[in-house]
């Protein structure tokens, strides 16, 4: 493989604390190495910026809710889709792009990981089969399971070794990478038209809490010690007065304690926090509820977060939240889907409208922008649009702009209608922080790659670590002092290398580089309690058989696996 020495670049890098120092980065191998020889190819990043490959730790990419989207909103192609010149696909779709789509464009912005955020383990195949024809990106899934029968069976009988087992299990079946808990509790609610909007409300015949379940999902996650921590969707999204129910999801980490393997901190992934930041007790007097989120996740360390920013689009809402898409269904009156998925969980579609002119639309976006200029340690809080329900993630380099220039985001804020009340329903027009290089690398690169396990080889820069690097057009002596020109920058690297290879050169695709489906396998004890209650199940209630349930090989060709022994 070729050898690079990327010179003279303003190298922000908070592996190794270095904060837009010109610096030399070699590339050998794949990896970033210490030197290389005099025939190592140049290249001149001198008045560049130049980062780690990002990580985008929570979108909805790949997968049976994703192509619904994309096969009941047809129209979607209509807002963009084109063929650009040279060795790419014809790129469809904006808020529900193509697999092609996605890759090149997530390549074209500098991320080189994405984690899917809810793999229904039913449908894994599905999920890996659309990860394998997605370009370029490394990617994993999170196999859903706050609303599986099994685990609310374990925990509500207190068997925690139970749990993990079937967990590691469940992995190894799905090719999965960790624990997603989506509405715990209420989304098997929903199958009796009911709800769990509380951490205390009972789940219909399971005889348990969304609290106990969440409980017991952490300890199980802390007993096998995998990469990544408990990743929620709390109950209650998306309602005024919700930001209760959220304190005390997240009170619920203090009584675990973590194994710290992998280098990871945190007991709990708390995801697109904005949808769950909402005071007020109806859409009338809906209010901010950031500060006071975001004063407890400053004070505890068990906790990560992901802002969900909403970016004002039109887009295509989609989650295992069933009564949720119903009720948001039931506010718009758009088309919609609702899928229930055996005994696992559900799923609901439906397209909404970010309209700058709608007052909660409005609110909704200074939220989730107060949440990331809240965030006090920026290795903890990480920018995300939960793609696509608060927005496309192609949107990532609008919100940057917002996020690094108080001018743009005051333009925003200031135009909207009825302004004044807008601004004294949120903070964010008191808020003067202007997110820097360096945090915003912390945000996008080093943060999200410690919480997921991942902090030894990826989000970084130091040599030994992977060859995944992003050069912008962004001279931070003379940094860009508009917000189209920092999205500008942002939405086309001048260079994108993954696993050492030149994939993206100033924003064309040039190499399809080799991409990896990341997995965690457990070892954990021989089990012959739960390998009995699976087979039991199988043939009580599932519509298939065992022997059909996990992803054969051949759906995942390059495997990147994550092995932890939890047997000691
Ligand atoms: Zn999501």
């Amino acid at each position: 493989m070729a050898e690079y020495i990327i010179k003279n670049g303003h190298v922000f890098d908070p592996v190794q604390g270095i904060k837009g120092d010109k610096k030399d980065i070699c590339v050998k191998d794949g990896k970033i190495v210490e030197s290389v020889g005099a025939s190592a190819k140049v290249i001149d990043a001198s008045g560049k910026t130049v980062m780690a490959g990002a990580l985008d730790i929570h979108s909805h990419v790949a997968g049976p809710k994703v192509n619904a989207g994309r096969w009941y909103r047809p129209e979607d192609k209509h807002f963009d889709s084109h063929k650009k010149p040279g060795i790419t696909r014809i790129e469809g779709g904006k808020s529900i792009p193509t697999v092609f789509k996605t890759g090149y464009e997530y390549a074209r912005m500098g991320f080189t990981f994405v984690m899917e955020a809810a793999m229904p383990p039913l449908y894994a195949r599905h999920v890996h089969e659309e990860i394998h024809d997605t370009p370029i990106i490394d990617e994993g899934a999170l196999p859903v399971l706050g609303n599986n029968w099994f685990i609310m069976e374990y925990i509500k009988n207190e068997e925690i070794e139970n749990t993990a087992a079937y967990i590691a299990w469940i992995l190894r079946q799905t090719k999965g990478y960790g624990i997603k808990s989506v509405n715990p509790g209420g989304t098997e609610a929903w199958a009796w038209g009911l709800n769990c909007t509380t951490i205390h409300d009972p789940v219909p015949y399971f005889d348990i809490t969304p609290g106990q379940i969440m409980t017991g999902l952490m300890k199980a996650n802390e007993y096998l010690g995998l990469p990544h921590s408990v990743h929620v969707h709390q109950n209650d999204l998306g309602n005024p007065g919700n930001y209760k129910t959220t304190l005390e999801t997240l009170k619920l980490a203090e009584g675990v304690t973590v194994k710290n393997a992998f280098g990871r901190e945190q007991i709990l992934h708390s995801t697109h926090l904005q949808f769950h930041s909402y005071k007020g007790t109806n859409w009338g007097d809906f209010e901010s509820g950031a500060k006071e989120v975001m004063d407890y996740v400053n004070s505890n360390k068990a906790i990560t977060m992901d802002t969900g920013n909403v970016t004002l689009d039109e887009t295509t809402t989609m989650t295992a939240d069933g009564p949720f898409e119903h009720h948001l269904h039931s506010l718009n009156h758009l088309k919609w889907i609702n899928v229930d998925v055996e005994l696992e969980t559900a799923a609901g579609v439906v397209p909404y409208i970010y309209d700058p002119n709608i007052s909660v639309c409005a609110k909704q976006w200074c939220i989730g922008l107060e949440l990331a200029l809240f965030a006090k340690d920026p290795m903890r809080c990480f920018i995300t649009t939960d793609h696509p329900n608060a927005g496309p993630f192609t949107r990532y380099p609008r919100v940057y702009a917002w996020l690094m220039n108080k001018q743009y985001r005051d333009e925003r804020l200031n135009t909207f209608k009825n302004a004044d009340k807008i601004i004294s329903a949120t903070h964010l027009g008191g808020i003067d922080r202007e997110i820097t290089l360096y945090e915003l690398a912390q945000m996008t690169r080093a943060g999200p790659a410690k919480a997921l396990g991942l902090s030894a080889d990826y989000g970084g820069l130091k040599a030994g670590m992977n060859a995944d690097i992003a050069i912008y057009n962004i001279n931070p002596d003379n940094f860009p002092s508009t917000g189209p020109e920092i999205e500008e920058a942002f939405a086309n690297v001048a260079f994108l290398f993954k696993d050492g290879k030149i994939c993206v050169e100033d924003g064309t695709i040039v190499d399809m580089g080799k991409k990896h489906t990341f997995w965690v396998d457990v070892n954990v004890p021989e089990n012959k309690q739960v390998m009995h209650d699976i087979r039991e199940k199988f043939l009580r209630y599932y519509s298939l058989t065992e022997a059909n349930y996990p992803v054969p090989e051949s759906y995942a060709p390059h495997q990147h696996i994550i092995s932890v022994d939890a047997s000691q």
